[in-house]
């Protein structure tokens, strides 16, 4: 029988995870199969029980459970305790333990996909959740001069900042409106897409050669790239991120790393 893995969500009918994984099996030749899994808001727990129970060698985690499954969790890698968040689970001897592959994925997406190295760049984060605190080690240890952690709130920002106080002097933390300078990379990792708004920072931080990037994806660019566009940067959605995120789950599973090109290109097709 395959070895089982899935993803863990609610909702999660919309997850593309399965046709990524599918994808990445066929083209490694690993025997496995990958599910979308629905857990009640209350369940999470007892669904994760019940998955080892039958077998499940592993499971990706996404909304609303990613600080749930790292409490979960017995043993936690380094991304995951800097990220505080899980979203990859590997089910082995008798142990939980929990990972975090997004940050990984969108500097892979962002270096190797859209050619863009960090080292010496000065870096604009908006948002200071959990996706943020996710990318911020990854980011860092790219070595980027410096990255500025922009958030609606304030003090969210201030804490994660202080929460990295070992990287202080490439760290800073503002408010949208007091974002000043210039740019080469702008990371969107807010969720403010979702309700079709931008961030209000300058559009002066959008200028030609920057890079801005929003976490979020969908069938047509979100408003934020068409902000950024619209003042001159160049633009790139989450899906790469999610396909890159998929890659580095997929490796801690199965030891191999599949290629993400083919896949990423028929995903974008596919829309
Ligand atoms: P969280 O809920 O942890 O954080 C949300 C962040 O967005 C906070 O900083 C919040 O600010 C800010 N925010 C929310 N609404 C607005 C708004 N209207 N205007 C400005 N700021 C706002 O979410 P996550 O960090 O988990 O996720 C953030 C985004 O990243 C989501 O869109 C998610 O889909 C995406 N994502 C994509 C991935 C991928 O693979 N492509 C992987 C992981 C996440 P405040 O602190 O003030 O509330």
């Amino acid at each position: 029988m395959s070895d089982r893995y899935c993803v863990i969500g609610n909702p999660i009918a919309h997850s593309k995870s399965p046709l990524i994984h599918a994808a990445f099996a066929a083209a490694t030749g690993q025997d496995l199969q990958y599910e979308r899994c629905l857990a009640p808001l209350e369940g999470f727990e007892t669904t994760v029980r019940d998955l080892i129970k039958q077998g499940y060698r592993g499971a990706n985690v996404t909304v609303p459970f990613k600080l749930e499954a790292a409490r979960l969790a017995t043993r936690l890698g380094p991304r995951a305790q800097a990220a505080g968040a899980v979203n990859t689970l590997i089910f082995a001897d008798g142990e939980i333990v929990g990972d975090n592959t997004d940050g990984p994925g969108l500097v892979a997406d962002i270096v190797r996909n859209a050619g863009v190295p960090l080292g010496g760049k000065r870096i604009l984060l908006l948002g200071a959740g959990g996706a943020a605190r996710g990318a911020l080690l990854p980011l860092l240890s790219e070595d980027p001069r410096q990255i500025v952690i922009a958030n609606r709130t304030l003090a969210t920002a201030e804490q994660l900042v202080a929460d990295f106080a070992a990287h202080a002097d490439r760290l800073a933390a503002t408010g949208f409106g007091d974002v000043d300078g210039s740019f080469d990379v702008v990371i969107n990792a807010t969720s403010a897409s979702l309700a079709a708004d931008v961030p209000p920072v300058a559009p002066s931080v959008f200028g030609p050669g920057v890079l801005a990037l929003d976490m979020m994806y969908g069938n047509e660019p979100t408003v934020f790239m068409d902000f950024a566009a619209s003042h001159g940067a160049g633009v790139r959605d989450g899906l790469g991120m999610l396909v890159e995120q998929a890659a580095e789950a997929f490796l801690l599973w199965r030891g191999v790393r599949p290629e993400t090109g083919a896949v990423l290109a028929a995903m974008r097709q596919a829309g």
